[in-house]
């Protein structure tokens, strides 16, 4: 989703992060071709692009509702002890929700809508299971350590 850049500040790296009007921050590093923002190193180029759009990939993530009760926790998986069910195609039953948490490395986590939608989990993003939707999950590249917490819908 495409949201309004107000602001930019440095991060504990050191690097440019653009503040966005959603609230979620998104990392700015010169890196062609995947990133083009030579102007990020200079107050007056930081100056230039506030207002700019940005795609913020936290808010094409669905939220987990509150009315939840965690039901059960999984163990911590690998790259090479994925479960075949997350690999192939996981739907959660109507009132389940699944958060995928990645503890370290990187998770690819697609979510089968009417189209589908990749993302690519680490620390800081989680991947949220809808209800009646297939996700897949697939080691990006590397190692990866991540668990499954289960929830169910409370009764209103
Ligand atoms: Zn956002």
């Amino acid at each position: 989703m495409k949201k309004a850049i107000t602001g930019f500040h440095l991060d504990r790296f050191q690097e440019w992060n653009a503040d966005l009007e959603c609230g979620h921050t998104v990392e700015m590093r010169h890196n062609p071709p995947y990133q083009e923002c030579k102007w990020i190193g200079t107050t007056k180029g930081r100056q230039e692009h506030i207002g700019d759009t940005q795609e913020c990939i936290y808010c094409d993530m669905p939220e987990l509702p509150n009315n939840l009760v965690l039901k059960k926790t999984s163990p911590c998986y690998q790259a090479e002890t994925i479960p075949d069910e997350l690999v192939s195609g996981y739907e959660p039953a109507i009132g389940e929700w699944v958060n995928v948490v990645v503890k370290s490395g990187l998770l690819q986590f697609v979510i089968h809508h009417e189209h589908a939608t990749g993302f690519v989990l680490d620390q800081h993003l989680n991947g949220v299971m809808v209800p009646g939707v297939v996700h897949r999950l697939r080691p990006a590249m590397g190692d990866v350590e991540f668990y499954l917490e289960y929830f169910e819908a409370k009764e209103a």
